[in-house]
């Protein structure tokens, strides 16, 4: 109410007038503003007037007696200071004057001096409660804003259709929508704090929000999505972003999980009628196929070496759209999740070897080097169809050789790591620009540049990859510099033996 001395007032009540007008000079001198009063009565009705910040009060007056002004002073105005005067008062009515919350006292006859110290004393406490009381304010202030601020992220959390989950660096919850909680059947009043796994029935998913909440997947990196589902016919897809401080330290992660049953649901539909036709078409093709094989071997004759081109080509044609037909039928039923149920221990180490001894020709015949790095005790086991492992590590080789120029280098290398196989398919060719990253496991997308313009390929190769990796709880990222070279990195969950 006082922050400085122009605004504050004080209040001299005192029967002499001597005294009020000499305290009146030293006042004025302060800067302080001055009322009089000759008795208790104006004193009083001056208060009413107020406010006063300081009272300098006589306790020995006629009329109403100084001690009753304190009083009243006290029960109206309890954040007046009174000082009180004591001229002839015995030095019992000033203690009398303390103990019922006088602030001082001043011994009639005073110096000015010594009424300046007092003065500036008072001004003091009243300039430090002031201070308290506008800090109390702004912590109220604080307070009520913090409230409002969360009860609206409440809200918004509340009412969110999307599933939520902010989860700490060592991978506990520490926050888990209603959305989410329905999403995955757990009742209204689940505990937090437990580990992800623990509300989650999914080991991809918690190793994906695992890695997140640890900081080590970057954002732009591939892999901060991941689908699963955690229950027949419901279908989720999550995306997983890292919280960082000030610092640049990572402390956990939000993760944003989406019910996409419905598209997943008209994906099965479209990829059924994609398996429908694919079928219907292959057995067609693959005639015409074989009868051009056997046409063009048998030609005798004068045949036109135009013609003969043309039906090379025709064959070669074929023999394209045979195998586009043949990955658009595995993706299908990759997707509908009904192949590779035949799942077993199988030696990941060994179906590498398969994979780059059946490539080694191709390699050759390109004047690169195809090598693979396995270490000494060979790699844990994984639990898979040994087939899916196969086409998942065949297509990557496949690539590696195709978008790596003549006398490049390919190298495979498996490792064990962490509960975890990985597996790094690396080339020197010729990369991938960052914008395409993101888009390369979709279906039928191909990077189309000056260099890979003529690699013929169908697009399906990674989205194969990726759907088989998904169905086995694993993953792949991707690193990639243009004219340096790419590197896809396979994880797969490691068989505890
Ligand atoms: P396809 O190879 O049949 O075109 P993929 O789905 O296997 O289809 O790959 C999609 C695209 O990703 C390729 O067209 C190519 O542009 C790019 N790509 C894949 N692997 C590599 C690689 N090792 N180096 C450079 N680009 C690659």
């Amino acid at each position: 109410m006082y922050p400085d001395a122009q605004s504050l007032s004080v209040l001299v009540v005192d029967d002499e007038r001597d005294i009020r007008d000499g305290c009146e000079r030293i006042l004025v001198r302060k800067g302080l503003e001055v009322t009089k009063a000759e008795n208790g009565q104006q004193a009083m009705a001056c208060m009413e007037k107020g406010p006063f910040g300081i009272v300098l009060l006589d306790l020995k007056m006629p009329g109403m007696d100084g001690l009753e002004v304190l009083r009243r002073i006290q029960e109206r105005y309890p954040e007046t200071l009174v000082i009180v005067i004591t001229g002839y008062a015995t030095i019992e009515t000033a203690i009398e004057a303390m103990k019922r919350g006088a602030y001082d006292f001043l011994p009639k006859p005073f110096k000015p001096d010594q009424l300046r110290i007092i003065l500036d004393r008072a001004m003091e406490r009243i300039r430090l409660t002031e201070e308290a009381r506008r800090l109390e304010r702004e912590r109220q202030r604080t307070l009520h804003d913090l409230a409002m601020e969360k009860s609206r992220t409440q809200t918004i959390l509340q009412a969110l259709p999307d599933g939520v989950l902010v989860s700490t660096p060592d991978g506990r919850v520490a926050l888990l929508n209603p959305a989410l909680a329905r999403m995955l059947g757990l009742g209204p009043d689940t505990t937090l704090g437990k580990p992800v796994e623990e509300y989650v029935p999914d080991a991809g998913f918690s190793q994906f929000v695992r890695r997140t909440s640890r900081g080590e997947v970057q954002s732009g990196q591939t892999g901060l999505t991941y689908d699963f589902s955690p229950r027949e016919r419901l279908y989720l897809r999550s995306h997983s972003t890292p919280v960082l401080g000030e610092g640049g330290e990572c402390l956990g992660a939000v993760t944003l999980v989406y019910d996409i049953t419905e598209l997943r649901m008209l994906d099965m539909l479209k990829s059924e009628f994609v398996a429908h036709v694919s079928h219907e078409l292959r057995s067609p093709l693959s005639t015409i196929h074989q009868q051009l094989a056997t046409v063009l071997n048998d030609l005798v004759g004068d045949v036109p070496p135009e013609q003969r081109h043309m039906l090379a080509r025709a064959k070669e044609k074929t023999q394209g759209l045979i195998s586009f037909i043949g990955d658009l039928l595995d993706l299908s039923r990759i997707e509908s999740g009904v192949v590779f149920q035949e799942r077993r221990p199988v030696d990941v180490g060994a179906v590498l070897r398969g994979v780059v001894e059946f490539m080694g020709a191709r390699a050759r015949g390109k004047g690169q080097t195809l090598s693979l790095d396995l270490p000494e005790g060979g790699l844990p086991r994984v639990h898979a169809d040994p087939q899916a492992i196969e086409i998942v590590f065949g297509n990557l080789v496949s690539n590696a050789l195709n978008y790596t120029p003549e006398g490049g280098r390919i190298e495979v290398e498996g490792r064990p790591a962490d509960g975890q196989v990985r597996i790094a398919v690396r080339d020197n060719g010729f990369g991938i620009e960052k914008r395409h990253l993101g888009r390369i496991f979709e279906k039928f997308y191909r990077v189309k540049d000056d260099r890979t313009r003529f690699i013929t390929g169908t697009g399906l190769g990674l989205p194969i990859v990726k759907g088989i990796l998904d169905a086995l709880g694993g993953r792949v990222e991707v690193e990639s510099e243009p004219g340096v070279g790419s590197t896809f990195t396979v994880y797969l969950p490691a068989l505890e033996e």
